[in-house]
């Protein structure tokens, strides 16, 4: 079968590799008909973290074509979303929803798992891991498999922004980043109930216009202080209950930490990158800083009604739509800013 593989230094190729075949009763091999290219697949891309070569991607979702003997909870046709860690749904930390953090765990595209821009993958503990979207047999079409798509990653880490912060009802809320995940995050506060949302750091017309899409309410194109003195013109001087960082860098952090009200929170959930905090700024204020890792297959679940039944498109998070053999170009446009997210049709 063909699969994506990351060669370094910004390329990858579409490979031949061995078909997926079961190998612990716990197994199912998924066809995979849909992925996509996260914002981490970039960081890999650009030469910051993993080895090569090694298959990639870890947004995927398809049909179940085989299953182990001891598997439970799919069956062969199922339609399911496959979270962006694998885990086995029994540990400590799977029984208390961190999925994130399974003791028998792990990444796609790491030792020996596949991957997820390909044709097919092997997932490990599929009852732990997948999450079948329909009762039976039945499949999405094309715009709703991509916000079903967002739900193995992209709009899960949103919401687990909005969900981490406790955003509750009344709420003024300020997202930092116009990012797929900021996107996502200002949908997920929407869903919880927040009364304002303000999207701060947009800089870009067409990521304006899609964040009015996904809740905004007002848009602050300004970083740092200005930002800030910005948002306060906005809410007649009042700080925000919660700012989402969805950015993850130093001055996106500290402009969060400046932002919240005193008793707010500052929720976290992109890969923080030369982040340090003065816990003195959080100290006088009271300020709660939370987030972290997404356990996507914990909110799958939550969240999965409100797709279906149409309450939250997140789909359009995907910009643009490329076939698996042009999975280079989807690469390339989006390191060069072409689009947003790539969303790949495998079949
Ligand atoms: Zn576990």
């Amino acid at each position: 079968m063909k699969a994506t593989v990351y060669h370094g230094n910004h390329t990858v190729s579409l490979d031949e590799v061995p078909d997926p075949v079961i190998q612990h009763p716990t197994d199912a091999i998924v066809d995979i008909e849909y992925a996509g290219v996260c914002g981490s697949d970039l960081w890999t891309y650009r030469d910051q973290g993993a080895a090569a070569p090694n298959r990639i991607g870890h947004e995927f979702v398809g049909t179940v074509r085989e299953i182990g003997s001891e598997v439970r909870s799919v069956k062969p046709g199922d339609w399911v979303i496959v979270p962006f860690r694998y885990s086995d749904g029994t540990c400590r930390f799977c029984r208390q929803g961190l999925e994130t953090s399974c003791v028998n765990g792990g990444f796609w595209g790491r030792e020996t798992a596949d991957a997820g821009q390909g044709q097919a993958a092997r997932v490990p503990f599929a009852d732990g891991t997948l999450v079948k979207a329909y009762a039976d047999g039945h499949r999405p079409d094309e715009s709703l498999a991509a916000g079903l798509l967002t739900l193995t990653d992209v709009f899960t880490t949103g919401y687990h922004a909005a969900a981490s912060a406790h955003v509750q009802p009344g709420d003024v809320v300020a997202v930092i980043g116009d990012g797929a995940v900021g996107l996502c995050a200002m949908m997920a506060a929407k869903l919880l109930g927040a009364d304002c949302v303000i999207n701060a750091g947009s800089t870009h017309a067409d990521r304006n216009e899609l964040a009015l899409r996904f809740g905004a309410d007002q848009i602050v194109t300004e970083r740092g202080d200005d930002a800030v003195k910005h948002v306060l013109s906005i809410t007649g001087g009042d700080r925000p209950d919660k700012v989402l960082e969805c950015v993850g860098s130093a001055q996106s952090f500290a402009t969060a930490i400046h932002m919240v009200a005193p008793g707010g929170t500052v929720s976290y959930v992109g890969l923080p990158h030369g982040v340090s905090i003065d816990v003195r700024d959080l100290f006088y204020s009271n300020i709660t800083v939370t987030g972290g890792m997404s356990p996507a297959r914990h909110y799958i679940a939550a969240v999965l009604p409100a797709v279906l039944d149409g309450r939250i498109d997140p789909g359009p998070v995907y910009t643009k739509r490329y076939a698996l053999a042009d999975i280079a170009q989807a690469y390339d446009d989006m390191d060069n800013r072409r689009t947003i997210k790539p969303m790949i049709v495998v079949r």
